[in-house]
C-alpha cells in the first residue's frame, strides 16, 4: 500500500486531501492501494477567516463530517518532525509518537501570528489567529462586561491595522454594544486601532483606504498610527517615550509567518518562511513533496506571488492534492493559474469593501459588498456538509472558481 500524507487541515490541507481522494477515485484506486491521511492537531477544520465574528460555533467543521464519507483518514496529533531523506513524518498523538512513511507529502501547516518579544505581550494580549484564540477573547470580553466594575472596562486596543485588525476593529463596536447593554452599569465601549505604520490598511491602496477610514470614523473607532509599543500589561500598553494607552483588552493582529516546520525541508523559502513551489505546487528540488496555502509561495499568474489567504489556499490545496495523487499513479499533473485577485474586507456594522485587481480598485462598498462577504464567509469557502461522497469529491475538482459575485443592491447607497 502507498500513502499520501497531508500535513494540516486548514483551507489548503483539507482541499489537498479531498483533491487527492478525488483523483484516486477517478482512476478507481481504492484505499487498499493508496491511503490518504490528513494530520492535524485538532479534530475540526476551522473557517479561520471568520474568527473576528461574534458567532464562532458555525466556524468549525468536524473533519469526520467531510473525510469519513470519502475514506480519507484523519490522524489527530501535532507534527513534530519531517524527514525528507527517509520520507517520514513524526506525529505526537494521544497514544504516543507515531511515525508515518509517505510516498507523496503535502505540506499545508499554514501560518501563525507572530508576537515580537515585547515585554508582557505574550502574557497580556489576545488574538484571533485560531478558533481557540477567538473563543478566549470572546469569553474575556463577556466576563469583563458582566463582572467588572470600571466604566472603561470595554476599552479594546487592536494592534495591527492590516486586514485582520481592520475586520476585528470594525466588528467590535457592534459586539461590545450588545455586551454593554446587558451590563447593569452600562459601561462605555471604545475601540482603538493602532499600527506602527503611518497608515491604516497600508497595503490596501488609496481608493480602498479612503473607504476604510470612512467606515472606521462612522463606527466611532479611534485610530493611532506610527505607534511603537514598548510593553503590555493588564491595563494597556506603554509606548516608546513613556506615553500610556489604557485598555482592558489588547488584541495583537500584527504579522503572519509560515509555520516554522517549513524549515525542516531542505528547500528555498521566502522572507515569510514559505516554501517556493512550482506551478504544480511541488516544492522546488523535492520531487515527492508538495506545499500549499500559507506555507507555500507560488507564482499564480506569471507575475504575482500567492498571498497568505484562503482565496489562494483553497485552489492551491486542490491542485496540490490532485497533483500529488496524479504523480503517484503516473498521470499528468495540472498547472495552477489564477488570473484574478480580489479583496472583500468586512467593515462591521458599516458594511464591507470589495476591491478587484492587484491595484485594489473599489468595486462595491457598504451593504452590497457585505452581501458578497456574507456569501463568501458562510457558503463559498465551506466544504459540502451533506456527507454525500460524490458531492464532496466533486467540490475538489482542479478548477479555479470565478471571482465572488458582485452584488448590486437596488436603491443602495453604493456609488463607488
Ligand atoms: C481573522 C482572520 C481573517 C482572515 N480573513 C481572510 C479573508 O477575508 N480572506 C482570505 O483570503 N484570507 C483571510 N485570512 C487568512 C486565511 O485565514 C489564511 O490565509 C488561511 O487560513 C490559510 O490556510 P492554510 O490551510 O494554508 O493554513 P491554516 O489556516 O493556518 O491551517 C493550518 C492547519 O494546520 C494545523 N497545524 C498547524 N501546525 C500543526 C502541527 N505542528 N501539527 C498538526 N497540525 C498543525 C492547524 O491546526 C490548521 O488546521 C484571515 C485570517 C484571519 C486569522
Amino acid at each position: 500500500m502507498k500513502r499520501i500524507v497531508v500535513l494540516g487541515g486548514g483551507f489548503a490541507g483539507l482541499w489537498s486531501a479531498i483533491g487527492a481522494a478525488r483523483k484516486l477515485d477517478e482512476h478507481g484506486i481504492g484505499q487498499d492501494a493508496v491511503r490518504v491521511t490528513l494530520v492535524d492537531q485538532n479534530d475540526f477544520h476551522s473557517i479561520r477567516v471568520r474568527n473576528y465574528e461574534e458567532e464562532l460555533d458555525a466556524t468549525v467543521v468536524p473533519f469526520a463530517q467531510v473525510l469519513d464519507p470519502i475514506g480519507v483518514e484523519h490522524l489527530r496529533g501535532v507534527v513534530a518532525g519531517i524527514d525528507t531523506e527517509r520520507r517520514a513524518v513524526s506525529v505526537r498523538t494521544a497514544a504516543g509518537v507515531q511515525e508515518l512513511r509517505y510516498d507523496r507529502l503535502v505540506h499545508a501547516l499554514g501560518s501563525r501570528l507572530q508576537r515580537p518579544s515585547i515585554p508582557g505581550l505574550a502574557e497580556h494580549s489576545f488574538d484571533i489567529d485560531t478558533y481557540h484564540g477567538a473563543k478566549r477573547l470572546d469569553a474575556h470580553l463577556h466576563a469583563l462586561a458582566r463582572d467588572g466594575r470600571e466604566p472603561d472596562r470595554l476599552r479594546v486596543l487592536v494592534v495591527g491595522a492590516g486586514l485582520t485588525g481592520i475586520e476585528l476593529a470594525t466588528e467590535l463596536p457592534g459586539r461590545l454594544a450588545k455586551m454593554a447593554a446587558q451590563a447593569s452599569d452600562r459601561p462605555t465601549p471604545r475601540v482603538i486601532l493602532a499600527d506602527a505604520s503611518p497608515l491604516i490598511g497600508p497595503d490596501m491602496g488609496d481608493e480602498a483606504r479612503a473607504v476604510i477610514v470612512e467606515a472606521l470614523a462612522a463606527l466611532g473607532v479611534d485610530t493611532r498610527t506610527g505607534v511603537a509599543i514598548e510593553s503590555v500589561d493588564p491595563r494597556g500598553v506603554t509606548l516608546a517615550g513613556g506615553e500610556r494607552m489604557a485598555a482592558a483588552t489588547v488584541v495583537w493582529c500584527a504579522g503572519m509567518r509560515a509555520n516554522e516546520l517549513g524549515e525542516a525541508f531542505p528547500a528555498a523559502r521566502d522572507r515569510l518562511g514559505r516554501l517556493e513551489v512550482d506551478e504544480f505546487m511541488r516544492v522546488r528540488g523535492l520531487p515527492h513533496v508538495f506545499a500549499a496555502g500559507d506555507a507555500a509561495r507560488a507564482v499564480l499568474d506569471g507575475e504575482h506571488a500567492s498571498v497568505m489567504s484562503c482565496q489562494h489556499g483553497r485552489p492551491m490545496g486542490r491542485y496540490a492534492g490532485h497533483n500529488a495523487a496524479a504523480d503517484l499513479i503516473g498521470q499528468s499533473m495540472l498547472p495552477l493559474r489564477i488570473d484574478w485577485y480580489v479583496t472583500v474586507l468586512d467593515l462591521g456594522g458599516w458594511g464591507a469593501v470589495y476591491t478587484g485587481g492587484w491595484d485594489r480598485r473599489v468595486i462595491s462598498t457598504r451593504e452590497a459588498a457585505k452581501a458578497t462577504k456574507r456569501t463568501i464567509n458562510r457558503l463559498r469557502i465551506y466544504p459540502p456538509l451533506s456527507g454525500d461522497r460524490a458531492e464532496i469529491l466533486a467540490a475538489a475538482a482542479p478548477q479555479v472558481q470565478e471571482p465572488p459575485e458582485v452584488r448590486r443592491l437596488a436603491g443602495a447607497a453604493d456609488g463607488r
